[in-house]
């Protein structure tokens, strides 16, 4: 199917080293340069300016410091400190209080217990400054470590903390029911990774039919959704539902990433649904920017049309 092949023929292609340093070296180099359309910028300081002018349009936000699979403990370590420092200099420029993270980023592919300290210091500093935290879900070799952690966390007491269910994994209903039942926020993604027949639906009517179905039940038992998706069909029917059951717009939100579908995100917004951008930013974007040709192959012309202009 070509959702699945587009999908494996990027993640190969992601891990290709001169791939990635051709990528880098080009890709963020000028104020129009291929890359950013998806990233906001390799600096805290162009992540916050890109934050400031969604929330000048009315749009709330999420800011991701790029990075995944670190190879090192010492890596973990920076991470940690570097959303600790993006906490501080959120709260300073007056941004959205709103982080999401990757558990791989913090060491979880390494040792789960230094992994699980990784996410208390970012926790613990987002709390005092009265920030959420997202934790983003990877492949599904770390769904059950990453929904783990999240209970872990969630007995300590923590609840500025929320989690992400993909639709495309067939376990997901029954992690959704569980994490209803907490009370967990949960984002409703479809899912952006590779994964094998056996774990994960493999045509996209199979998908969708999953998030339709799970969106209802989030939307029924869930705690302030967050429903995350530029497609249009998944977003009507959310509304519809939405409206049936007498939910109000408020009662949960949309969620989209930064350069995807900017006409619907406004549009939506203007039409009183909470909106939230995932701003993604840092030197560690290729294996995200990847994610996302992979996601829609017309992405590739972008950015063939765009290197031509630039080299
Ligand atoms: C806020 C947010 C957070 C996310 N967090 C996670 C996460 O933690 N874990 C995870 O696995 N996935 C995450 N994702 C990605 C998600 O799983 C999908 O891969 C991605 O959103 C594409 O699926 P879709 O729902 O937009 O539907 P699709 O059926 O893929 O696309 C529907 C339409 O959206 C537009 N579109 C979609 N993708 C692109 C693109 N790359 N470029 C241009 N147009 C596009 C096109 O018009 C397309 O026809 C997140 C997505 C969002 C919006």
């Amino acid at each position: 199917m070509l959702d699945a092949a587009s999908k494996s023929f990027f993640a190969v292609l992601a891990g290709s080293a001169t791939l990635k340093r051709l990528a880098s070296r080009y890709g963020m180099r000028r104020g129009n340069s291929f890359a950013r359309r998806f990233i906001a910028g390799e600096t805290v300081a162009e992540a916050l300016a890109a934050a400031k002018s969604l929330e000048q349009t009315g749009l709330s936000v999420t800011l991701d410091l790029l990075g995944e699979s670190v190879s090192s403990l010492a890596e973990a370590d920076q991470a940690a400190r570097g959303y600790i420092s993006l906490i501080e200099k959120m709260r300073e420029a007056q941004v959205g209080k709103n982080i999401s993270i990757k558990l791989t980023q913090l060491g979880l592919a390494l040792d789960d217990a230094v992994a699980f300290d990784n996410v208390r210091r970012v926790l613990d500093a987002a709390s005092a400054g009265d920030f959420f935290v997202r934790i983003d879900m990877e492949n599904s070799p770390y769904t059950d470590a990453t929904l783990a952690t999240f209970e872990s966390l969630w007995r300590l007491n923590y609840r500025n903390v929320g989690v992400v269910i993909q639709s495309y994994l067939r376990r997901s209903e029954k992690d959704l029911r569980r994490m209803n039942a907490l009370g967990a926020r949960v984002r409703l993604v479809k899912g952006a990774y590779r994964e094998p027949a056996t774990a994960a639906f493999q045509r996209k009517t199979e998908v969708d039919a999953s998030y339709v179905a799970l969106m209802r039940l989030l939307l029924s038992e869930g705690t302030y959704p967050a429903i995350a998706t530029h497609d249009p069909a998944m977003i009507e029917a959310t509304r519809t539902f939405a409206a049936q059951q007498k939910i109000a717009k408020t009662a949960f939100e949309f969620q989209m990433l930064y350069g995807i579908r900017r006409d619907l995100q406004t549009t939506l917004a203007a039409d009183g649904h909470p909106m939230r951008v995932y701003v993604p930013f840092g030197t560690e974007w290729f294996p995200y920017f990847m994610r996302r040709l992979g996601e829609r192959p017309a992405n590739v012309a972008f950015v063939v049309r765009n290197v031509s202009k630039d080299r």
